[in-house]
């Protein structure tokens, strides 16, 4: 008989048990160099449960990872969420792409389209490549978008950014409005260098540090929005979108 095992400490019972529950809820989000939001960092915890989802196949976390993005982003500037597909050959053989699972179920709670519209493009194997070019990430295609939307795009673990970025390249040179990126983990290499390796979630809402002591949730400022025509340098300190578009 199956015995069902927590994903995070391995005690038997839930898929995630309640003390495991709590301690992914109060790990704090990120932004990383790229300006990628990331719901934690990608350490502990979370790592695990992302490992488990990716290699073990335990595919009912994406609904309590698919909880932690939603508590980080605000809905209200998304029309439409997306991921960045993973390769052919990978989703293959797990039998699912992870990115798509999140976005699926993220989009489901906000009762928003989750649409595939980002392709790989398909270029030489990467064994087959040199260093430099497997570095740049894979390059993407948009469908041509119509009644520009702003679109979400979702990952799972962010570590370089360089395949959300081209993401995000894709979706704007074929029309997107605006195009937010998200992933539920960073690892710790991907986060600015001149930060504090856990940015305070005051600092991710725009307030100044010094001037609060209650650490708040991240308002809908969290959501760092790149936008097609306008950059507002002026800005840069102000809120967590400058805070973005100042590192990219
Ligand atoms: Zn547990």
């Amino acid at each position: 008989m199956l015995i069902n095992r927590c994903a995070g400490c391995r005690e038997p019972g839930f898929e995630l048990c309640r003390r495991c529950q709590f301690a992914l809820a109060a790990s704090p989000p990120v932004v990383t160099a790229s300006g990628v939001i990331a719901a934690t960092e990608f350490v502990g915890l979370p790592k695990q449960l992302i490992i488990g989802l990716k290699f073990r196949n335990r595919r009912r976390i994406v609904s309590y990872l698919a909880d932690q993005l939603n508590r980080r982003i605000d809905p209200t500037q998304i029309d439409v969420i997306t991921w960045a597909p993973t390769s052919r050959r990978r989703a293959n053989h797990r039998g699912y792409d992870q990115a798509e699972l999140l976005a699926r179920a993220l989009a489901a709670r906000w009762r928003k389209p989750c649409r595939r519209m980002l392709f790989r493009h398909h270029g030489p194997a990467q064994t087959g490549r040199n260093r430099a070019d497997r570095l740049h990430g894979p390059s993407f295609a948009s469908r041509p978008i119509r009644n520009p939307p702003r679109v979400l795009v979702i990952d799972d673990v962010v570590t370089t950014g360089t395949t959300l970025l081209a993401a995000r390249e894709a979706l704007l040179a074929a029309g997107a409005r605006s195009v937010v990126l998200a992933a539920v983990a960073a690892t710790p290499e991907s986060l600015p260098q001149a930060r504090p390796a856990r940015i305070s979630t005051a600092s991710i809402a725009g307030e100044q540090s010094s001037s609060t002591t209650t650490p708040k949730m991240p308002s809908s400022s969290a959501a760092a929005t790149f936008d097609a025509t306008s950059s507002k340098k002026a800005h840069r300190r102000a809120s967590a979108s400058s805070l973005v578009s100042a590192s990219s």
